[in-house]
């Protein structure tokens, strides 16, 4: 008998829409979605235990995304739940990709901008 295991399948759960975003990648105008993604251990292909999770707005339509911090992810899901309009998905795209040192860094830089 041989056991079939395997490391990241990944499912995404749409909390909601975050506001109308042109995408760079397809050139569509679209509500763009907020979602939680989750890394699986899978046995025999049936998820088991989520070992990852990360944050994310995307393109419905092509699927291209823009990673969230934790943080981000909240403060986009407080505005959902409290029925407002959600203007800062231009600024959750800003720092995309970025490590969180990387934005503490950018955030105290725009922080010391401000104060001269
Ligand atoms: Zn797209």
């Amino acid at each position: 008998m041989f056991i079939l295991w395997g490391w990241g399948k990944q499912t995404r759960k749409v909390v909601g829409t975050v506001g109308s975003r042109m995408c760079n990648y397809c050139n569509v105008q679209s509500l763009w979605q907020l979602c939680i993604v989750r890394t699986w251990f899978t046995l025999f292909f049936i998820p088991i235990i989520p070992y990852a999770k990360s944050y994310q707005i995307s393109c419905p339509n092509c699927k291209s995304y823009l990673a969230l911090s934790k943080e981000q992810f909240e403060e986009l899901k407080a505005r959902l739940e409290s029925g407002a309009n959600v203007p800062a998905v231009a600024n959750a795209g800003k720092y995309a990709g970025k490590t969180e040192t990387q934005i503490n860094y950018l955030k105290a830089m725009e922080e010391a901008d401000r104060k001269e």
